[in-house]
């Protein structure tokens, strides 16, 4: 039986002299070079007791080294796994614990730290630096360059990635080889990449993003990728010149914006830039079309589903829309058990290859979330035009019902950001006494504005029903966001829960 994900992404590698991985210090990986880091770090996972169906975790900087580690696990019939990098102990605690890994490999300056809670669970413990040092490394010196992959089926899992849990605990989202290989497929084909592109890859690796369709596209397409360890400006900028595609968070083109190197001289020749993982302001699309010529390809998806929507390679990219279902993949948007009309707001529920297998050893949120019949909620709310466009306007559970109507804040949050000197704006719902919620815009101003809160709510008073308008406004400096660039509206809400309804004095 072969071994699909590696026999399409890593076999092929072996014996081609060509680059594969360009890295920040000039230093290029070529394909073989890689296909033998991965057959070695193999061995070395083999050495320490991996064998099919284990999980390795993996919680380390990006480096060439770190790519491997997925390829290894991949050619063991391993569970790949890797943690966010900003993990604290008592995080990764729950996280071993939860998955009991065979190996948990982690930075060498925390293995202190980190060894005895994972030998608590069994796991031993290996470490990968940045720089490829580490007892990794060291063992996988020893091991041959070369491998025979074990036998996996397209429903053996690849993959167990946490959702970044912002309510509750997190899940583990359970991929199987054939759900990240059709994702893949499916988009290396829309998005025409070939072997002659040149990926600019400065997303983290233990994302679906930046894991899964960054790098799983460039090497099934046999094309290379400037490898950089994260969103440096000075590196982006530098690198662009050579790349043909970019794939980024929203940050990454609000940050170049503000950059005035970003010019059509600089990425004139770029076949390709996506956006994803966080809403694209309309605005940034335009203004970076306005500045560069560059009409930036906004897709959606998420950790469980892979990627479900995107707006076309050849034809309109409609700013502030996700576009059309990917081919293969089923969308439907619901609500009350219904399918609603075009136009009308309700929940994405997708099916298809990309749908993961479940969350790791919790049945009973598998069962609430995926249908019996292959339906899963995403828990998005969306809009679809008649052209089939996808419209997310938020996430159902930041949802407001403000004494019994439903305020999307997406909405209130597209009218703020029209105003003047506002930067971007965060509309969330706050317990209030008489409504049940309240809604509540937190405001970050343009550079050098001094903004008042409530000029800036009387200035969208006449465009939307009074309901929607928020009852009080704060101006701060920036958003609460995770690495991808999400804004964390649930920190925000912890934040300012006392507004409408203050602890009673003594
Ligand atoms: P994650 O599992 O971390 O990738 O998060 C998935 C969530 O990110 C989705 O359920 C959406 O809420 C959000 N998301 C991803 N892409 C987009 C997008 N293009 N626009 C708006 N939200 C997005």
């Amino acid at each position: 039986m072969p071994n699909l994900l590696f026999d399409t992404l890593f076999a092929p590698l072996s014996g081609q002299d060509r680059p594969l991985l360009h890295l920040a210090d000039g230093g290029v990986v070529t394909a073989d070079a890689f296909y033998r880091l991965v057959a070695r770090i193999a061995g070395a996972l083999q050495g320490a007791g991996v064998v099919a169906g284990d999980r390795v975790a993996v919680q380390v900087a990006k480096s060439p080294e770190a790519l491997a580690v997925y390829g290894a696990a991949t050619a063991l019939g391993a569970v790949f796994l890797p943690l966010n990098t900003a993990y604290t102990q008592p995080e990764v605690a729950y996280f071993i614990g939860n998955a009991t890994p065979r190996v948990f490999v982690c930075d060498p300056g925390r293995a202190a730290e980190l060894a005895p809670l994972a030998s608590s669970h069994g796991a031993q413990v290996l470490t990968l630096a940045a720089d490829g040092s580490g007892s990794l490394m060291a063992r996988a010196g020893d091991a041959p360059d070369h491998l025979a992959p074990a036998d996996c089926g397209p429903q053996d899992l690849a993959a167990i990635l946490y959702t970044s849990g912002t309510t509750g605990r997190s899940k583990g989202t359970m991929l199987s080889h054939a759900n990240l290989l059709s994702n893949a497929e499916v988009l290396a084909r829309l998005w025409q990449f070939t072997d002659r592109d040149v990926l600019l890859h400065a997303l983290p690796i233990f994302h679906t993003h930046g894991l899964f369709v960054a790098s799983n596209i460039s090497l099934l397409t046999g094309g290379q990728m400037i490898f950089l360890p994260g969103f440096d400006q000075d590196q982006v900028v530098a690198a662009l010149p050579r790349a043909t595609a970019m794939m980024g968070v929203p940050t990454f083109y609000t940050r170049l914006l503000d950059d005035l190197r970003l010019t059509r001289n600089l990425v004139g020749h770029m076949r390709l830039f996506i956006s994803g993982s966080a809403p694209l302001l309309a605005e940034t699309h335009l203004a970076f079309e306005a500045q560069t010529g560059q009409r930036i390809l906004e897709r959606y998806g998420m950790t469980e589903t892979n990627m479900i929507t995107s707006n076309p390679y050849v034809g309109a990219r409609r700013a502030g829309t996700v576009g059309m279902p990917l081919p293969g993949v089923e969308v439907r948007i619901m609500a009350e058990g219904a399918e609603v009309a075009t136009g009308e707001v309700g929940v994405i529920e997708v099916r298809g290859p990309n749908v993961f297998q479940g969350y790791w050893q919790m049945p009973e949120k598998t069962r609430e979330e995926l249908r019996d019949d292959g339906w899963f909620i995403t828990g998005d709310l969306a809009t679809r035009d008649a052209e089939g466009y996808v419209t997310i306007v938020g996430r159902a559970k930041d949802l407001i019902i403000t004494g019994g109507y439903n305020v999307y804040p997406k909405e209130v949050e597209m009218a703020l950001d029209e105003v003047p000197g506002v930067l971007e704006s965060a509309v969330i719902g706050l317990p209030h006494p008489d409504f049940g919620e309240a809604v509540f815009a937190v405001l970050v101003a343009r550079k050098g504005v001094t903004l008042d809160p409530g000029a800036a709510l009387a200035a969208i008073a006449p465009g939307l029903a009074r309901f929607k308008q928020p009852k009080a406004a704060v101006v701060t400096d920036d958003l609460p966001r995770n690495t991808m660039g999400k804004v964390q509206k649930a920190a925000l809400r912890a934040q300012y829960a006392a507004w409408f309804t203050p602890p009673a004095a003594g």
